[in-house]
This record gives C-alpha cells, structure tokens and sequence, in this order.
C-alpha cells in the first residue's frame, strides 16, 4: 500500500501576484488581463470565486460579476520561478517526485511514516516551510493513489490537509458529485446524469459492466476510479529532449580557426547545462549554415558522455568532414541529444578519467556561483592566428 501526497498550492498565480504586491492581500484579484479585452480568467482569488467567477470563464463576463476586482495581467516569469522554489524545497523530502504542472506535485512517502512521524504533523510541516520560505499558501491530499490524492487536496482548500485512510477511498468518494473525478468534463457529466447518476456512490452501485456497456474502456475506468482505486506510480523527472547552443556571426567568416573556436565555446556551454542536470549525451550534432542559407546538421552517437573534450573532439571532428564548401559561414552550433542520466560508477576506469571528472565537477560548481566565465579552460582564444585544441595542444 502506497502513501501518496498532491499538493496543489491555493490559487497560485493569485498568491504569487500578492507576495509580488501585499497591497493585493483580501481583495478579490484576477489574472488574465484587459477585463475589456477578449481574454479568459487564467486565475482568480477566492474573494473573487464569491462573486460567481472561475477559471477560463471570458474576462469580460468576470467585469461585469464583478467590477470592482483588481485585474493583472500575470507574471509568467516569477510564476515558474516560485513553482521551482517550491519544488526545491520538496525534492528535500520526498524521495519521489512528480511535477504534474505548473503549481501541482505529487510525491510518494511509501515507508516514510517511520522517518517522519505522523502524516498530518508531517503534511504540516511541509505547507509552514513552503508559508515561510515563499509565501504562498497550499493544501495536501494524501491517499493510497493519485487520484484520490488529488480529489483529497482539493477538498480543504485553502491550505488544507485531507488524509483518506486506506480501505476508505470508496466511501470518501462516495458522496461527492461525478464531476469531482478528474477526467469527467461535461459531456460525461451530461451524460451520467442523463442515467440518473450524480454521486460518485451512484456509480459504484451499478455493475462495472453497466459503465463498459455505455462508455467502453472510459466507462470501466470511471468505475474504477469511482471505486477509489488509482495510479499510485509517480513518474521521474522528464529528462529535456535536447541542448542546443548556436552562433550567427554578425559578419560571416571563412576562417575555420574561427568557426572551431566558437564550436569550443558553445561546446563548454552545453556541457555545463548537462552537467548541471547531471545528464549524459549520446548524440552530438552539428549545424553549419552557409552565408546562402543552405544548412547542413551532421550526427555522431557515441558512448554516454558530459566530458568537454569527447563532445568537443565529435563536434570538430564533424565541423571537418563536413565544412567542404568554399563558401564563407553565417551559424554554427551544437546540439546534443539522447540523454540518459549521469551515474559515477560507469565512469570509474582510470585514475586519468577519475581526476578529470571531478575537475569538471569543480568547474561546474564555480561557474555555477559565480557565472560561466569565471573559468575559461586553457587557450579558448587564437595562438599565432591558430586556433589550439586544449585539449591536444599538440594538434
Ligand atoms: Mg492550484
């Protein structure tokens, strides 16, 4: 049996506009622009929900329910700022996490009940850290399963915490309407009720076959959740697709001296991005676009890395293979993909590799602290108007 948690911070995009502006507090306050525009509510307080508002509902409408309200138009960029916040101070308990949006987490704290107590003092203790570190206000639903993890957390908001004790998920669900299941819309809805279905008991009282008969494989889902059962599998963090660094010269250039030395930049750029994700690569591509606008991008995989030097060696190994045209060049760039994620041990072959690693590893921590260019490895720049590999000065 699994402990899962869904916290979902209160209102968020509203909540951080008022720690933005405190003069927001106990107002009813909108994000989503123009109230005169064509817009949608993106979000909006409680104070505001009073007056018969709600999310997605047109912006104008929202003026007219409520005229007095105060209309921002959000801040995106502190939005995910404050959702990353949020997540580091998570990550600090929660062995698994799953970011399900912008201001949701579920977490599983399966066999945790010994390290951290009660699960309500526990749940507590996580909404104060996240009051006093970023002010902003969440509630906790904890269950056997997500689904019902993320219907509990809804059920005290604000900064509530809903524990369904497992072997309870059925009859907690039961008295709450249909729609509170993620997942029915209202066409569902319609039609649940169109059979004289309206509580999630309803359903439950009714054969699973009944909702497979009616709705096919939506319908035997539906039951089941209705049930109270659920996915309890939290998913790790998507690794990004791909990093990518390029360069449009302002002039283009001929000089394959030139052209190798931006690559070597771009090169120590998309490895700190790798190493700071703790990532390998596996493909390394190249672009090269010809000052005619015709571009090539050319792909090596090779065996897991986030080494500098292999990405580098790969990089200019294709730059050379490839850089056939006596044509003058307007973009480079690199662009790694096929990630895996970076584990010590693969790496543990000799004493040369080993040194080298935790050189990189410091160099990631200083530039990290005090930005990418407080170390420049070796000769970055030209010597005697050749550009020097430092990596095989000897080249
Ligand atoms: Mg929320």
């Amino acid at each position: 049996m699994k402990t899962i948690f869904h916290l979902d911070l209160d209102a968020f995009f509203v909540s951080v506009e008022r720690v933005l502006d405190p003069s927001l507090n106990g107002k009813p306050v909108i994000v989503g622009g123009d109230p005169h525009g064509r817009g949608v509510v993106t979000a909006c307080s409680y104070e505001a929900r009073k007056y018969g508002l709600h999310s997605a509902m047109p912006i104008r409408k929202a003026y007219k329910l409520c005229p007095h309200g105060i209309y921002v138009h959000g801040s995106h960029g502190e939005y995910s700022r404050f959702s990353k916040a949020v997540k580091s101070i998570l990550e600090q308990y929660a062995p698994m996490m799953e970011q399900a949006s912008i201001d949701e987490f579920y977490m599983d704290f399966s066999g945790c009940a010994k390290i951290y107590g009660s699960l309500f003092i526990f749940a507590s203790k996580i909404q104060k850290e996240i009051m006093n570190k970023v002010s902003l206000p969440c509630s906790i639903g904890i269950a056997s399963n997500k689904t019902v993890a993320k219907i509990a957390s809804d059920c005290m908001k604000p900064e509530g915490i809903t524990y369904v004790i497992p072997g309870m998920e059925k009859y907690f669900l039961a008295p709450m309407p249909v729609e509170t299941i993620p997942g029915v819309g209202k066409v569902m809805h319609k039609a649940l009720n169109e059979k004289g279905i309206y509580l999630i008991g309803d359903i439950t009282k009714l054969p699973e076959d009944y909702f497979g008969a009616a709705f096919g494989k939506y319908g035997i889902d539906l039951w089941h959740k209705a049930c109270g059962e659920g996915k309890d599998y939290i998913a790790p963090p998507q690794l990004r697709k791909s990093v990518s660094k390029e360069r449009t010269y302002g002039q283009d250039v001929t000089s394959r001296e030139k052209i190798e030395e931006t690559l070597f930049k771009l090169t120590g750029q998309v490895c700190q991005i790798l190493r700071d994700k703790n990532w390998q690569t596996s493909t390394i591509s190249i672009k090269l676009r010809y000052s005619d606008f015709t571009t090539i991008t050319r792909a090596k995989t090779i065996k897991a890395t986030d080494d500098d030097k292999t990405i580098f060696d790969t990089a200019v190994q294709l730059f050379r293979n490839n850089y056939k045209r006596r044509v003058s060049v307007r973009l480079i760039g690199i662009h790694l993909t096929k990630f895996s994620e970076f584990s010590e041990q693969e790496f543990l072959f000799d004493e040369e590799e080993i040194r080298r690693r935790k050189m990189l590893r410091a160099v990631t921590k200083l530039r990290d602290k005090f930005g990418y260019s407080v170390v420049q490895f070796g000769r970055t720049g030209k010597v005697n108007n050749t550009f020097v590999n430092p990596f095989h000065p000897e080249t």
